[in-house]
């Protein structure tokens, strides 16, 4: 009832996140994930085989990059990551800042990835971009987890109303 009359209660929603693989200062990255608001609900290392990288980006299967993208992917660890927030798709996508790093220090400075990406392709980080890409890639890295975080049936229960 008490809920209720506040009226504005915005359940908090997950994402997949990624610091990809060579990329210096990851612990600067996590610090400043957690100085943002964002909890860390899952961690680990993966270095992810071929077959991984190309499933992680079939949506990019016919871009020209798709090749260069799936060696960067798969050649060293990357930081996998659920990311739990109120709004964290777009959070997280926020302080990521654009694909390409020079567009990046022009219109969004303090951005992760214009402080720390290298070039288009290397760009640091990685993050879904909604909350249905969001929910696959969670499943696809960490397997089932609703069964232990009530929060990805928030994600669940968010998309019925689609
Ligand atoms: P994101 O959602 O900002 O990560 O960007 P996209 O979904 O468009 O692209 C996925 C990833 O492919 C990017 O994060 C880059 O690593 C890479 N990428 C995107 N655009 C280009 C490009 O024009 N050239 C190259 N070489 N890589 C790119």
């Amino acid at each position: 009832e008490a809920e209720r009359e506040i009226g504005f209660f915005f359940p908090p929603e997950q994402t997949l996140a990624v610091i990809k693989p060579d990329t210096q200062h990851k612990e600067v990255i996590l610090d400043e994930i957690r100085a943002r608001g964002f909890t860390v609900s899952r961690l680990k290392d993966t270095v992810l085989s071929r077959e991984m990288a190309e499933e992680f980006y079939k949506e990019h299967r016919d871009e020209p990059f798709f090749g260069q993208l799936v060696d960067y992917m798969c050649r060293g660890p990357c930081t996998m990551l659920v990311l739990t927030k109120e709004n964290a798709v777009d959070e997280w996508r926020a302080a990521m800042g654009p694909t390409d790093p020079g567009e990046a220090r022009e219109t969004a400075p303090e951005s992760l990835r214009a402080r720390f990406a290298k070039d288009i392709l290397q760009n640091a980080v990685h993050g879904s971009s909604n909350a249905a890409h969001a929910r696959d890639k969670i499943h696809f890295i960490f397997g089932d987890i609703s069964s232990e975080n009530e929060l990805i049936c928030d994600l669940e229960a968010e998309e019925s109303f689609e």
